[in-house]
């Protein structure tokens, strides 16, 4: 007899991403879908690696990470943010930015905790709260605009909330959280023993001189925060997947425990390469302009179309309504426009779980002009 399964994760398919990925693979269409760069990434980052791989240094990499990148990751939150991380004590270098969010999840959420989390959101977090055995709790972003709902936050936190998860600058919508918003957060989680995920992978792809709001701005904030950033994200290789979680140190001593035995360290070479890379601080400095030039580009070439173009404050994702074109789903329209416009794009309802479709599409501009030229051109003439 087959043994049978009961699945962990009963709702959980194919993602999206990959879906549209290899519709847009099938239909010879311009991927703006999966959010990842189609430009090379500096030579010297290359150099490096392969630096770092002539050396010798092909073996694991201690636990937490190579010591130096540590060191420049500390320095750089501290020097930017003015906050105390620890190289030794309160940063790990992960596989990507979604390992940091699963040993992180891992690490502090119990069976029947509650979690916290902001819709639209990114699809890595629900799977992995309720594979820890805790529940999210759902707070709607408040659509245009995708701004926090206070009130709705207030309403939501019980004595269950273990842990909340933001993203800033927000994947799908682009918007970036206020000063106003991490005071409010504070204040809500004074005196209580909620913990905070700051999902930071995009904090150098910020625009119009906006500060990224950091919970390590904040000391009452960092104190209580996981804070995640990504190396695929700035400095353009998003398939090397190395990222890296900030915390103080006894949360970070069970971030630890859970990072250790999932995959026990990061690629060596890679590593090395990003330590070097973290030397030239004016690299990630400049990234918001380089992106925002882009974001600049890819909206003049739309201004043409029906679409209506929502702010884009950070990340690398503009968000377009089509009220004014069709009335049609958006997992629909995505699908069509894929096979019949050879434009792939993201329906926003899919970072929702209760059905919430606003009639938005998410299209990716990190790409080169020649695409964004194509893309905009095909996009004018529904
Ligand atoms: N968080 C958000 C909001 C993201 O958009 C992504 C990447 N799409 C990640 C985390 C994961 O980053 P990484 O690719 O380094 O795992």
């Amino acid at each position: 007899m087959a043994p049978t399964l009961r699945s962990k994760l009963p709702n959980v398919g194919t993602t999206i991403f990959t879906v549209m990925s290899q519709l847009a693979h099938d239909h010879h269409a311009l991927n703006l879908a999966q959010g990842f760069p189609n430009f090379a990434p500096s030579e010297q980052l290359l150099e490096y690696a392969a630096e770092a791989m002539h050396n010798g240094m092909n073996q694991y990499a201690p636990m937490t990470g190579l010591k130096p990148l540590r060191e420049r990751i500390a320095d750089k939150h501290n020097r930017l943010y003015g906050a105390s991380y620890n190289a030794d004590t309160d940063v790990t270098v992960t596989p990507g930015g979604t390992a940091a969010l699963f040993a992180a999840i891992a690490a502090v959420v119990q069976q029947g905790d509650e979690v916290l989390i902001f819709e639209p959101c990114y699809d890595s977090y629900i799977p992995t709260i309720e594979l820890c055995g805790g529940r999210a709790v759902s707070s709607a972003l408040q659509f245009p605009a995708y701004s926090v709902d206070w009130d709705d936050v207030r309403s939501k936190l019980s004595p269950r909330t273990r842990l909340i998860i933001l993203n800033t600058p927000h994947n799908p919508s682009g918007r970036v959280w206020k000063q106003e918003d991490m005071l409010t957060l504070q204040e809500l989680t004074r005196d209580t023993g909620i913990l905070i995920l700051s999902d930071e992978v995009y904090e150098h792809v910020i625009f119009d001189g906006a500060p990224h709001q950091s919970v390590a701005r904040y000391p009452e904030l960092a104190a209580r925060s996981f804070v995640v950033a990504s190396f695929g994200k700035t400095f353009h290789v998003t398939g090397w997947k190395v990222g890296y979680c900030l915390a103080p140190a006894p949360l970070m001593a069970e971030f630890r425990k859970v990072h250790q035995f999932m995959t026990f360290c990061t690629n060596t070479p890679a590593q090395y390469a990003f330590s070097r890379m973290l030397e030239n601080t004016a690299l990630y400095e400049n990234l918001g302009a380089f992106y925002q030039r882009k974001r600049d580009t890819f909206r003049s070439l739309l201004q043409g179309s029906r679409f209506e173009l929502l702010p884009c404050e950070g990340s690398y994702f503009q968000l377009v309504r089509y009220d004014k074109i069709t009335k049609e789903q958006d997992t629909t329209l995505a699908v069509r426009l894929t096979k019949e416009t050879g434009v792939a794009s993201i329906p926003v309802s899919v970072f929702y779980t209760q059905h919430t479709d606003n009639h938005v599409l998410r299209l990716c501009f990190a790409k080169t002009d020649d695409t964004l030229e194509q893309a905009a051109k095909r996009l004018c003439t529904l």
